[in-house]
């Protein structure tokens, strides 16, 4: 069965609307999908009147620090319409308009002119995030690719990298909770944690409430599922995966085999 409990459109930093991403995923069989963008549910009223054989629930990715690392935390199945998701979406819109805004003024230092006005043009509803400030620095000629502008300007401790304002880990996983969903950690081998840090994040992340790990995040190699697996088995979370799917790429596609997974872990969604 294919699943895909990770994605991104419009709404967030993906290519796809709401619309386009729900008929890639018919197109390519997926049986179970959750869109997850940057702390943004809006994808959910896009796809309210639409129709479809996919079983759709509810999903969002919310950023937020644990001992001043930033980690993504995704929510899954919870009650759209709860006042925690409500509220934690807001102050996490809110957040991520103040950063937009600093980042926009930093990046006039190396000649992006109005950049938080030049996106809010293209797409006012769009929850502003790193990547568009890339594409932007792409387009105007200062960067070459995408690699380049995080490298650049936008990556850990470059010129664009705010400290914003997140809600906190515990806040953000009971926002979670308390909507009836599930929290997740998001790709955990991306944080560069050495393993008994890792392990000190699933302590408190289950004794804040979390219940789940991704174990797979978009193509990856399978020493990696196991070990995500094991650490599934050792902390009692259940194991969910996802794309993380963005945009069209020749490496990126929607939908993960659940049969990848071995039958020592309980699937967040099975
Ligand atoms: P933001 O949500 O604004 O903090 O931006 C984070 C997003 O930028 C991630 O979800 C990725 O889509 C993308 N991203 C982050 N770091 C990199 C990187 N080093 N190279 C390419 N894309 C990145
Ligand atoms: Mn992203
Ligand atoms: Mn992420
Ligand atoms: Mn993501």
């Amino acid at each position: 069965m294919l699943i895909d409990l990770h994605c991104h459109t419009t709404c967030s930093d993906g290519e796809l609307t709401p619309q386009q991403l729900l008929q890639l995923a018919e197109k390519q069989n997926i049986e179970v999908l959750a869109i997850t963008d940057h702390d943004n549910i809006q994808a959910y009223a896009e796809l309210k009147q639409i129709s479809t054989t996919i079983k759709i629930i509810t999903g969002v990715e919310f950023s937020t620090r644990w001992n001043k690392i930033g980690i993504h935390v995704v929510g899954l199945n919870f009650d759209i319409t709860a006042k925690s998701i409500q509220q934690a979406v807001n102050y996490q819109q809110n957040a991520r308009q103040q950063r937009a805004k600093l980042i926009s003024q930093k990046l006039e230092k190396i000649g992006l002119k109005n950049a938080y006005a030049q996106l809010i043009n293209k797409n006012p509803n769009r929850q502003i995030g790193r990547p568009d400030f890339a594409y932007l620095l792409i387009e105007q000629g200062i960067c070459q690719d995408f690699k380049q502008a995080f490298k650049k300007y936008l990556g850990a401790g470059k010129i664009g990298d705010i400290k914003s304002n997140w809600l906190s880990f515990t806040e953000v996983i009971q926002s979670i909770t308390q909507a009836g969903g599930d929290a997740i950690i998001a790709h955990p081998l991306y944080y560069n944690m050495t393993n008994s840090k890792l392990k000190r994040l699933l302590r408190d992340f289950k004794q804040a409430g979390g219940v789940g790990l991704e174990v797979i995040n978009g193509y990856q190699n399978s020493d990696k599922t196991t070990y995500l697996c094991q650490l599934c088995q050792k902390y009692k979370l259940k194991a969910s995966i996802g794309s993380d799917f963005h945009r069209m790429t020749n490496y990126s596609r929607l939908g993960i085999d659940t049969q990848i997974l071995p039958n020592t872990v309980k699937q967040i969604f099975a």
